[in-house]
């Protein structure tokens, strides 16, 4: 079944149980101090929760684009290196906003598993919510009850406030949450341990596929606990988990949903996919991951920038440039030549991409060779620093090495990082803040006294690149520090 009748099949499920299937909300969210990015399926609900708005429809369904690199969820460190967290993925939900509750939820997440998708029970765990006496929250019986009814005893399994309780933030509605696991792992394997044991625990093939989150209590400025007028139930399911377990994939990578792009990748580098723990391996995996990210969130509008959530979808493209420039070999831009890939492939469900493809392709190109200029000079300033903290003994690179990179070389923080754990140092981060402020407020103190610090002119070898600006339209307009 290919990943597009399975992103169709969720949706019809839902239709027939009487949802109304709404469009994905931009992955970039522009009104709200709080996130920068989409991070869940609820997000562009969250008004309905709060009960700032009357919900239009009482049951609802969609798959959301949701990006997790920034803030409480940020996943940016695992990806390509496991195969199941994504920078950008497509979150799969269904709600009810004061409308059914555990019995249809639960009941529907079984149907929808084992029935329209064939998953053998043998092979899904569920998780309730076990209850924090210190907190005055209970066990979640009612839950517990419904999935005995279609769930094997040794399958249900409790969780803690951490992984089974949802709250918005210090105050406002929460509620406990179930957990659907699904062990992948060969019979063979299956029967010498059970999944019980491997749930939450990193095991590659056994993967959390859906959350289903019940909300019932709002939480009060002093702390306590009162029933919600009315309950609400929010879902999501990670697409591109559940098109790997259904393809029988032990890696998502190797679905449908990213063989085009690492094909691709490959074509262009004249590197070949194994899909094993090696670097250039790695590298494939981040650039068919960073590449959605990169692609969707300037489709939606938000153009890399030195700034807010501008600077993390430039930090997320450098990082992809450094990937293929030192493992795959490629030293000009290769991005960019990705996205009619990407376009082609989510037409049919996120058309803004194919759309926007000429724009979206100027950008990443102008971006990537801007960061190429400088890179080479970085990664050789970068082994230096290297050596020299092995040669004097240290475990660190200091702020003052990682900022020079940053102001310099254009390297994001989290890319300095990133080469120093590969060589077994650490980044003094502190000191790196620090640097930072310094720069702030000496920029602060210039700009008062002379505003022609920054200039608009075209590179020469006497200027250091230091970003695009957050431009309304995007020009070749680049700006250079003078040097
Ligand atoms: P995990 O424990 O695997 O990090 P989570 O508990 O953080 O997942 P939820 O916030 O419950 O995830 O999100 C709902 C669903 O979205 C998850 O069950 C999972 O299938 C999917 N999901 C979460 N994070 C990612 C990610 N980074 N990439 C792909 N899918 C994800
Ligand atoms: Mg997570
Ligand atoms: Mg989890
Ligand atoms: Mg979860």
């Amino acid at each position: 079944m290919t990943s597009a009748a399975i992103r169709q099949q969720f949706l019809d499920f839902f239709k027939e149980k009487q949802h109304t299937i709404v469009a994905s909300a931009p992955i970039v969210i522009k009104n709200d101090p709080t996130l920068l990015f989409t991070n869940a399926g609820m997000n562009q609900f969250k008004d309905y929760f709060l009960g700032n708005k009357v919900p239009v429809h009482r049951r609802v369904a969609d798959t959301q684009k949701c990006l997790r690199v920034s803030g409480k969820h940020n996943d940016l460190e695992e990806v390509g290196v496991d195969t199941y967290h994504h920078t950008m993925f497509e979150m799969l939900g269904n709600w009810s906003f004061g409308d059914y509750f555990k019995k249809e939820a639960i009941a529907w997440s079984w149907e929808l598993l084992t029935e329209i998708f064939k998953i053998n029970p043998e092979q899904i765990y569920v998780t309730v919510f076990e209850g924090d006496a210190s907190e005055g929250l209970p066990f979640d019986q009612q839950a517990y009850d419904e999935w005995a009814k279609w769930v094997a005893k040794g399958h249900i399994l409790k969780g803690n406030k951490k992984d089974n309780f949802w709250e918005m933030g210090d105050t406002g509605p929460c509620g406990p949450c179930s957990e659907i696991h699904l062990d992948c792992r060969s019979e063979e394997e299956r029967k010498q341990l059970s999944g019980a044991t491997l749930v939450n625990a990193d095991h590659p093939q056994v993967i959390e596929i859906w959350n289903n989150v019940f909300m019932q209590f709002n939480r009060g400025k002093d702390g306590s606990l009162s029933p919600l007028p009315e309950k609400h139930v929010d879902t999501g399911m990670g697409f591109e988990r559940l098109v790997r377990v259904l393809q029988k994939k032990t890696s998502n990578y190797d679905t449908d949903v990213f063989t085009g792009t690492l094909e691709a990748i490959s074509d262009l580098t004249g590197k070949n996919y194994t899909a094993s723990d090696s670097r250039p391996d790695i590298a494939f995996r981040v650039l068919a991951d960073h590449i959605r990210a990169i692609a969707f969130t300037i489709a939606d509008g938000q153009l890399p920038s030195n700034t807010g959530a501008g600077y993390v979808i430039r930090r997320i493209l450098r990082r992809a440039v450094r990937y293929y420039y030192s493992y795959l070999d490629y030293k000009s831009p290769l991005l960019y030549q990705l996205i009619p890939v990407i376009a082609r492939q989510f037409e049919g469900v996120f058309p803004e991409l194919i759309q926007q493809q000429d724009f979206v392709v100027k950008v990443i190109r102008e971006e990537e060779e801007a960061f190429l200029r400088t890179l080479d000079k970085g990664l050789k300033k970068m082994e230096e620093l290297i050596s020299g903290a092995k040669a004097a003994n240290s475990q660190q690179l200091d702020g003052a090495q990682a900022f020079e990179l940053y102001d310099t070389f254009g390297f994001p923080i989290d890319l300095t990082r990133l080469i120093a754990s590969e060589n077994g140092l650490s980044v003094d981060e502190p000191g790196f803040s620090h640097e930072m402020q310094q720069q702030k407020n000496r920029s602060r103190a210039a700009t008062a006294l002379d505003t022609e610090d920054w200039v608009s002119v075209h590179p020469t070898s006497s200027t250091s690149f230091v970003g695009y600006d957050d431009l309304l339209v995007y020009t070749k307009v680049v700006k250079y520090r003078k040097v």
